[in-house]
């Protein structure tokens, strides 16, 4: 396999010649290569996307929210073969990505579609005349994306930029190019305008600081670690560049004594572990009121070692391996590091003896709030228990991070739920439940978890500029 750009409607290999390996996570062993793209070719593609952007960002609201839709049924109708792909790329189990991951990628095109023609800007008068404010595409915007939940996230961003009426070049995660790829081919198959959507693969330092620097890039979305949006941030604030960071989380789980636990086990276990933990929105840190703790640990360790671990093409599997190399020693070594720190280990703590990267489910518990372990993102499915006596040292302790993306709340005390949702560092929380989503509303986090929102009309702001039109208006006094 293969993985090219998609530059103004064409496959086109790096203007370097180069390729990289892509590896299969269940096996170890490289499936496919994709381009190892560079600075000429965002050059290429930031040229295609400034000369589509005349074009499509006139055209009819109704006309853009047309082709999103065409792309959505296209996608629809390959489901099967996209989810075999992202599954093969990522190691995530095949079921998640037909069931949620795919579907939820239709669902961003279908939804920034309509989002196109609902769109609509303020006017304000009575004060100094009538103003208006006019809502306008920003011209060519890049978007830069991670391995996770690779085609979600892909067009979680580009759907928005594109119903906006911007032209984007896309930098997908080079650890998992097959889906995008596959979208662009996908979209020049439909005919969808030449030039409007463009596809770079390539390393970070090599493609994606290019595209953030980029003069003639107007914004970038992005989502992944907080170091590289730190990064990312450093570049683009001397330019003034609008940025979006959607960046890592360490997210709590809060589990009060009145809660339903029993029931919303199944629940808790996929926060943790859906995806092999490698989800921004995982709650890796497990708060459990003192008075059902060990009731709650023992029938949670049950839950944990029954997951299915196996093949990602599975449909039985639960738990596949971890996306790459890197990242599998990134955890074993979290893993040595909980051990080093007191941990103890109620179950997993470490790699599976088979081929791929796999770590089995783990959940930790002696580590207080201090601990790295409970202060820094792993990534993987590692979940530490700690417990707490009332209220205001749950929240103490949910709070003894410097991440805030998502929290989860599991109580039937209405007045508490509230009260922590309120007060809790998070840009998210969840109330008995976790990742329930309304493609509405605002998404993102606070602290190390990035800056701006991302969802519904959030995006739709952040992908255009606001331009106020003050007009003054005589007084009209009848004599
Ligand atoms: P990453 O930061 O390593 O890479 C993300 C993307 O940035 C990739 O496309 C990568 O090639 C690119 N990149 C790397 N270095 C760059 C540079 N110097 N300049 C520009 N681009 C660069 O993240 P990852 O390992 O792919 O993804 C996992 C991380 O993403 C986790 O921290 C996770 O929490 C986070 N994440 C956050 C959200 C959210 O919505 N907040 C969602 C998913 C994942």
């Amino acid at each position: 396999m293969r993985w090219t750009h998609w530059i103004d409607g064409e496959a086109r290999a790096a203007a370097n010649g180069r390729w990289q390996p892509v590896f299969d996570p269940a096996t170890g062993q490289a499936w496919g290569e994709v381009a190892a793209g560079d600075a000429r070719d965002v050059d290429a593609a930031v040229d295609a996307a400034r000369c589509a952007f005349p074009a499509w960002s006139t055209l009819p609201n109704s006309e853009r929210a047309y082709w999103l839709d065409v792309l959505a049924d296209a996608l629809q109708a390959r489901l099967e073969p996209f989810a075999e792909a992202e599954s093969r790329d990522g190691g995530k189990p095949v079921r998640l990505a037909r069931e949620v991951e795919i579907p939820r990628a239709v669902s961003n095109l279908r939804f920034f579609a309509h989002a196109a023609t609902q769109f609509a800007s303020e006017s304000h008068h009575g004060q100094a005349g009538l103003n208006y404010t006019l809502r306008q595409p920003l011209g060519v915007v890049g978007t830069i994306s991670p391995w996770n939940l690779p085609l979600y996230l892909f067009t979680w961003k580009i759907a928005p930029a594109l119903a906006a009426g911007n032209t984007v070049v896309a930098k997908p995660s080079e650890v998992t190019p097959a889906t995008a790829t596959m979208l662009g081919a996908l979209a020049a198959e439909i005919g969808f305008p030449k030039g409007v959507l463009n596809i770079v693969h390539g390393l970070g330092p090599d493609v994606g600081e290019p595209l953030v620097v980029h003069p003639r890039v107007k914004a970038i979305s992005f989502t992944g670690s907080t170091a590289v949006g730190r990064r990312i941030a450093g570049l683009a604030g001397p330019l003034l560049k609008k940025v979006s960071l959607e960046l890592g989380g360490k997210n709590p789980t809060l589990v009060f004594a009145d809660s339903d636990w029993r029931a919303s086990l199944d629940a808790i276990v996929r926060s943790a572990f859906q995806n092999s933990g490698q989800i921004c929105l995982c709650g890796s840190r497990i708060l459990v009121e003192r008075s059902i703790h060990d009731e709650f640990r023992d029938a949670l360790l049950a839950r944990v070692q029954a997951l299915r671990i196996g093949d990602p093409s599975d449909p039985a599997t639960d738990v596949g391996p971890l996306v790459s190399q890197a990242h599998f020693d990134k955890v074993v070594a979290a893993l040595e590091r909980a051990r080093a720190e007191g941990g103890r280990v109620l179950c997993g703590g470490s790699a599976i003896d088979r081929p791929g990267w796999y770590v089995a489910p783990t959940l930790i518990d002696g580590l207080g709030p201090e601990c790295a372990s409970n202060r820094e993102e792993i990534f993987g499915p590692v979940a530490t228990l700690q417990a707490f006596d009332d209220e205001a040292e749950a929240l103490a302790l949910a709070n003894a991070c410097d991440y805030g993306l998502a929290a989860s709340v599991w109580t039937r005390d209405l007045d508490r739920a509230h009260r922590l949702a309120a007060t809790l560092q998070a840009g998210i929380v969840w109330i008995n439940c976790w990742l329930l989503r309304d493609l509405r509303t605002p998404f993102g986090g606070m602290g190390q978890s990035g800056l701006g929102r991302e969802g519904g009309f959030e995006a739709m702001r952040f992908f255009t500029e606001a331009r106020n039109v003050g007009i003054a208006i005589k007084e009209h006094r009848p004599q």
